[in-house]
């Protein structure tokens, strides 16, 4: 699976970086930065990034199977 990120509706709540943070991080201005943009998430990481996206209170975070 792949999640897609809108970045224009983050607004950098940190609530995905919680529940994944070897996936999702926020850097000191707020600005989300994600691990895997543009590949497959890896196995390792599936179940953790598919929380992080579930939890974004503003829908930025897609899971695409
Ligand atoms: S939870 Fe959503 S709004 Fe918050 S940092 Fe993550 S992507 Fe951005």
């Amino acid at each position: 699976m792949q999640i897609s990120v809108d970045y224009a509706r983050c607004e950098g709540h940190g609530l995905c970086e919680d529940q994944a943070p070897d996936v999702f991080t926020l850097d000191d201005e707020g600005d989300l930065h994600y691990r895997f943009e543009g590949q497959d998430v890896p196995a390792e990481h599936a179940v953790a990034a598919g929380r992080g996206a579930a939890s974004c209170p503003v829908a930025a975070l897609k899971v695409v199977p």
